[in-house]
């Protein structure tokens, strides 16, 4: 079946921490939906985490086999009636938080929809995720690619997307001092996107120096802080405040980890602002006097609204290059290697794309 072209064939993980693939129907399209060939899908951290580890927080669990990959793009084979906004043949990415839309629920009503209690999110159990090779999805939550888009920037529009939101509710300025706090793929979409938003100086954190070297091959004015986990907060905020120079406004934390939002609160002037989106335990402590003494603000981010078409802007518009977070690429049929490659360590992945040109 894999070696069929034509095949409806997914990445799939289960309670018992295997990843297989496995054959699918071939959806059809019912009203208000488009069947997307998805060509290209990007690995993310949450994928490995369902796979591994059977959970992400308390409440998203795997009970049953569920399909992987929510950072997809596609093309459009088939709609069904009543869909207005694309035709066959248009590349799309796919977001894959869908809410219910309805009048009476006020989150959606209101643009925030990524409160909505009643989203599906494909790829959270129990709903299957998109990387497969033919995926039905309401046409509405469909971002047409313009032509100067490829696939692979379509898929990381979802990282962007996660992104942007944090810049808008963090309200992120032109000549803004950003401190990074973590060089994963989030962390570096963060990067560019400071970049392209006019932020300087940005220092950037990690406890690997070759994901700060491929910060910096991103963004060469960047500057770096190698993290050492014997340092505690107070050394970590010398030595980002020295990188940086100046005194830094914002910090964009991308790691979830206690230590490093520490590390941020303790790096800002007076009146700054951590931004937290990173994941990180259940419970933490933060250094609550130093906030309340020097008016650090503390914001967090739940996924995102509206970010999708402002991200394929700035991406055709030239403004924000993602294609170099690639670091590897595999065959639809392979997708279980992707995962081994997206979890090892050593293999020093960025962004492992699966790619489906049949
Ligand atoms: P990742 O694990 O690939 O990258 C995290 C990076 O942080 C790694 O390079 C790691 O070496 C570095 N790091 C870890 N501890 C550090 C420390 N103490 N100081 C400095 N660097 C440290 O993850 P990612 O895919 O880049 O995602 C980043 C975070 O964003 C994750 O926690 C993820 O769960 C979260 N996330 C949140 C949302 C949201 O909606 N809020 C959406 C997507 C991802
Ligand atoms: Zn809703």
């Amino acid at each position: 079946i894999l070696a069929d072209p034509k095949a409806n064939i997914a990445c799939t993980y289960n309670p018992a921490h295997e990843i297989n693939m496995v054959a699918k129907p071939v959806p059809t399209a019912r009203k208000g939906e488009a069947i997307v060939h998805v060509r290209c899908t990007g690995i993310c951290g949450s994928d490995v985490h369902f796979w591994k580890k059977g959970q992400v927080g308390p409440t998203m669990v795997v009970r049953d086999h569920c399909g992987a990959g929510h950072e997809s793009a596609g093309e459009v084979i088939a709609i069904g009636e009543d869909v207005k906004n694309l035709s066959v043949g248009d590349s799309v990415a796919i977001e894959c938080g869908v809410p219910c839309s309805r009048a009476d629920c006020d989150y959606c009503r209101t643009g925030r929809y990524n409160a909505c209690p009643a989203v599906v999110f494909f790829s959270t159990p129990p709903y299957h995720g998109t990387l497969t090779r033919y995926h039905a999805h309401p046409a509405a939550w469909l971002h047409k690619l313009p032509d100067n888009v490829t696939y692979e920037e379509g898929a990381l529009c979802e990282p962007l997307a996660v992104v942007l939101a944090g810049f808008q509710r963090a309200n992120v300025r032109m000549g803004d001092s950003v401190l990074v706090c973590g060089a994963g793929p989030i962390g570096l979409v963060s990067l560019l996107a400071a970049r392209a938003a006019g932020c300087h100086p940005i220092v950037i954190t990690d406890l690997f120096q070759s994901r700060l070297d491929f910060a910096q091959s991103l963004v060469p004015t960047a500057k770096t802080v190698r993290i050492d986990r014997s340092w505690t907060p107070q050394e970590t905020a010398v030595k980002i405040r020295a990188a940086a120079g100046t005194p830094l406004k914002l910090a964009l934390e991308c790691t979830g980890a206690q230590s490093s939002i520490a590390s941020a609160i303790y790096s800002l002037d007076f009146g700054g602002k951590v931004f937290v989106i990173g994941i990180g335990p259940n419970t933490q402590e933060y250094p609550f006097i130093h906030c309340s003494a020097n008016e650090i603000d503390l914001q967090f981010q739940y996924r995102y609204a509206d970010q999708y078409p402002k991200a394929i802007r700035l991406v055709a518009g030239g403004l924000i290059d993602l294609k170099p977070l690639v670091t590897h690429r595999f065959p639809l049929a392979k997708a279980v290697d992707a995962f081994h490659v997206a979890a090892d360590p050593t293999q020093g992945s960025i962004k492992v794309h699966i790619t489906d040109l049949s």
